[in-house]
């Protein structure tokens, strides 16, 4: 099939063209988003691969169905940027890659607790200024902190069994409790017992419309003081105006995040040679104590490979009439 990747990167086209050698699929990468200037590229295309900050809207979906596009395949697992009523009153399908290396972001989310907690990130920049000092640099122990995960899903499995690995106590919040996390002892609590228990809370729920703004002023209160919150699921579940209060009171010690409410503007880009405008983030990055990176959790050589070959064979499936495996369906709520 013809497909038509926007937003692609450098690391996508590698391998994307890797997996594709016996050449299944004709492949062309745009590195623009798809947006409202852009959708035009799609015509003449049955297949469009798109990631999480290309915006599917109705009003997409309208123009790329007038354009032919059969299926939209997602080379991610969050699928809350497409309209997916839309695209079922259309005829489009929508596939997505469920799990690729969910160790890969369950990783990263530790990467952030260790370099936020033994402050890393600025031990690295005094010693290559010649500043052996280690002041200021005292983090904690993590053996026997209590660490509330919200979603065991299959990040949230793997981030729990990363923790329980440092002596943790695990506590957990999820609306479908996971086979096998409480013979390994950890407990299912409410969500208002996690957050007044935990010392550090990592998101791993999706973006729904009941998870949005998950942790606002109202959930900030009843945390520890000096709290660490890490999130590498999606920016919305964290009401950033609320956390910046909440960090210069201090009831947050720690935060670190791989995603930004408002990151389609400025993530995956070098936007070095700008003036940023996004006086939140700029706010944020001012903490000293919050560590941000641009949405990287999945950016492992094991994810790529398994979200290039699982988006190939998805729309292989496609294109044979077989069976979606991993098709994304809309609900019809009634
Ligand atoms: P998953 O579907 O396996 O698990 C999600 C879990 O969240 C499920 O167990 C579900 O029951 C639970 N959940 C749903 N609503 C909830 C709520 N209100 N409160 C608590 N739990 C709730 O998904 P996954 O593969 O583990 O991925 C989790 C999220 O990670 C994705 O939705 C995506 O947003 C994010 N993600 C980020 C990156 C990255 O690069 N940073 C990469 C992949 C996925």
């Amino acid at each position: 099939m013809k497909v038509a990747f926007f937003s692609s990167k450098s690391y996508d086209k590698e391998y994307f063209n890797l997996h594709n050698q016996e050449g299944k699929h004709d492949l062309t990468f745009f590195e623009v988003s798809l947006n409202p200037d852009t959708i035009e590229l799609t015509n003449g295309y049955e297949a469009i691969c798109v990631f999480v900050n290309d915006k599917v809207d109705a009003q997409a979906i309208e123009r790329l169905s007038e354009n032919g596009v059969k299926i939209i395949a997602l080379r991610c697992a969050g699928y809350n940027n497409i309209d997916l009523k839309a695209a079922h009153e259309k005829d489009i399908k929508v596939v997505r890659v469920p799990a690729y290396s969910p160790e890969a972001v369950a990783e990263h989310a530790v990467a952030l607790i260790m370099t936020l907690n033994r402050k890393i990130h600025k031990a690295f920049n005094r010693v290559r200024e010649g500043n052996f000092s280690i002041e200021k640099l005292t983090g904690f122990n993590l053996y026997k902190k209590t660490v509330g995960v919200i979603g065991t899903g299959k990040i949230g499995i793997a981030f729990c069994n990363i923790m329980l690995g440092f002596g943790c106590k695990i506590i957990a919040y999820d609306p479908y409790e996971a086979d096998g996390l409480k013979e390994k002892g950890i407990q299912y609590t409410s969500l208002d017992e996690l957050l007044e228990k935990s010392d550090i809370i990592s998101l791993h729920c999706p973006l729904t419309p009941k998870t949005q703004h998950l942790l606002n002023n109202e959930a900030f209160t009843k945390m520890k003081e000096g709290v660490m919150i890490i999130n590498t699921s999606r920016g919305a579940l964290i009401k950033t105006s609320d956390a910046i209060e909440a960090l210069k009171k201090r009831k947050i010690g720690y935060l670190g995040v791989d995603v930004y409410e408002e990151e389609e503007k400025l993530f995956f880009r070098d936007l070095s040679e700008y003036l940023i405008q996004d006086e939140i983030l700029l706010r944020l990055i001012g903490f000293p104590n919050v560590l941000i990176t641009a949405h990287q959790g999945f950016l492992t050589q094991e994810a790529l490979t398994q979200i290039s070959t699982t988006t190939l064979n998805n729309i292989t499936s496609f294109e044979k009439g077989e069976p979606l495996e991993n098709e994304v369906k809309w609900e019809n709520p009634d």
